[in-house]
């Protein structure tokens, strides 16, 4: 394969223009409807819906949007539903106990060998289905002052040779405080990969800049993003040049999507979010069965459907580009894999 050209030139060169962006973004969901051109009757809007998870999306992936579809699988991601307000057993406010896998505020650790640091609780986009979304920020975040004891804990652990950046989402970070946090990890010698978990490429590749790229390819560490993408159209031309700008930068990129009914539940969906994101240069890595938090229930996909739409994808793919199906279940020492089963 020929390696994938950085696009560099078609990306933005001031620092500030990814977070001008990011304050542009839209927190109404009138605002959001309107400019799709739909009302909220179109969509059963509940009035006060989002008052504790509010509307969070920027504009680029708005605009990657159908117009007038009020079941549009990017819409759907983002506009908070009256279905939110019901309870269904089995869904809770910390469903895959990060509570309990707390080793300093803010410092999860639930696998050998690897460590998640909550570098910030803010993001771009805030989706519906988050697992996060009661996610005590405020007291278990790096960002809340926690951050020193946190790489106090990594530096005396050298069992820990990866660290995780997520969140939120590490890349809202400005880039003196991403660079301060990325580079203390980066002077543990024990510390071999750095990985950023991150939906900002997909929602707003205008952070995907000179300054970023730069600075993550500059390090000693290893560094490996996995991105956040569910649907093909999110995969949209400055999406794709941001991807591979930053998968020549870094190394490997690899994609964690969610599996969601009424949005990526079909296989051509699951299909062909993997043959564009390896046109992307990257590689599908995990389908999440959805993690079952409160007020999420109406987004859930039973496992045999799951095991299905794999199969499916088994059987149009090279296996490479067949994500892994998993479930996180509290407690268990990895992701949990579902496997598959045959599509008829
Ligand atoms: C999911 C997760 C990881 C990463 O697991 P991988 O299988 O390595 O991708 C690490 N730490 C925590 C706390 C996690 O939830
Ligand atoms: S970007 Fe990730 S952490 Fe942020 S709301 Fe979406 S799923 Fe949750």
């Amino acid at each position: 394969m020929r390696p994938a050209r950085p696009q560099v030139n078609s990306l933005p060169a001031s620092p500030q223009h990814w977070q001008a962006e990011l304050a542009r973004g839209f927190r109404e969901p009138g605002q959001l409807l309107a400019a799709l051109g739909l009302t909220a009757a179109d969509c059963g809007l509940a009035p006060g819906a989002a008052a504790a998870f509010p509307l969070r999306v920027p504009r680029g992936f708005v605009a990657r949007m159908r117009p007038g579809d009020p079941r549009d699988p990017l819409l759907l991601q983002v506009l908070p539903a009256p279905d939110e307000a019901l309870t269904a057993p089995g869904f809770v406010s910390d469903p895959v106990g990060d509570l309990d896998s707390v080793r300093t505020p803010g410092l999860l650790q639930k696998y050998s060998g690897r460590a998640l640091l909550v570098a910030t609780g803010a993001c771009a986009v805030h989706c519906r289905y988050c697992f996060r979304r009661d996610y005590p920020y405020g007291e278990h975040s790096a960002a809340a002052g926690h951050l020193e004891s946190a790489l106090e804990a990594i530096a005396g652990d050298p069992s820990l040779e990866e660290i995780i950046l997520s969140g939120g989402d590490p890349l809202v970070l400005a880039d003196h405080r991403l660079e301060a946090v990325v580079n203390a990890l980066d002077d543990l010698p024990h510390v071999r990969r750095i990985r950023l978990h991150t939906r900002v490429p997909v929602v707003l590749p205008e952070r995907v800049d000179a300054r970023l790229l730069r600075f993550l390819g500059n390090l000693r560490t290893r560094i490996v993003v996995v991105i956040h993408a569910n649907h093909p159209r999110e995969l949209a031309d400055p999406v794709v040049a941001g991807l591979r700008a930053l998968g020549a930068a870094t190394g490997p990129v690899l994609n964690q999507s969610v599996l969601l009914r009424g949005i990526n539940d079909s296989p051509e969906a699951i299909i062909d979010l993997s043959r564009g994101l390896f046109e992307a240069g990257v590689m599908p890595y995990y389908l999440h069965q959805m993690d079952r938090v409160s007020g999420a229930a109406h987004f859930a996909v039973a496992d045999e459907e799951a095991r299905r739409l794999i199969a499916a994808a088994m059987e149009a793919l090279p296996g490479y580009l067949v994500p892994r199906l998993v479930r996180e279940v509290p407690g268990a020492p990895s992701k949990t894999l579902l496997g598959s089963f045959g599509a008829t």
